[in-house]
């Protein structure tokens, strides 16, 4: 939809370091995820559903945090 706005928006001063990405760079959830999917495709242990192993329970998490920290960066902007 095309409105018109009395006044332009102002100038993006800087980019949301959970949401950035460069051109053809994954952004830092989407690396997250990928380092997972790539161990759990590896790892006897992650490839059950059932079970992961420290090593895949770290990048899962790491993967959770930089989704919530995404998450959190959209609500901000969004309030
Ligand atoms: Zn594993």
């Amino acid at each position: 939809m095309d409105e018109r706005r009395d006044t332009p928006p102002p100038p993006e001063t800087r980019r949301p370091a959970a949401l950035a990405t460069g051109l053809g760079q994954l952004s830092p959830v989407q690396q997250a995820y990928a380092d997972y999917v790539e161990h759990a495709h590896r790892c006897d242990d992650c490839r059950d559903i059932d079970s992961r192993c420290m090593a895949g329970d770290g990048l899962w998490r790491a993967y959770r945090e930089r989704t919530d920290g995404a998450y959190r960066q959209l609500a901000d902007e969004s309030s």
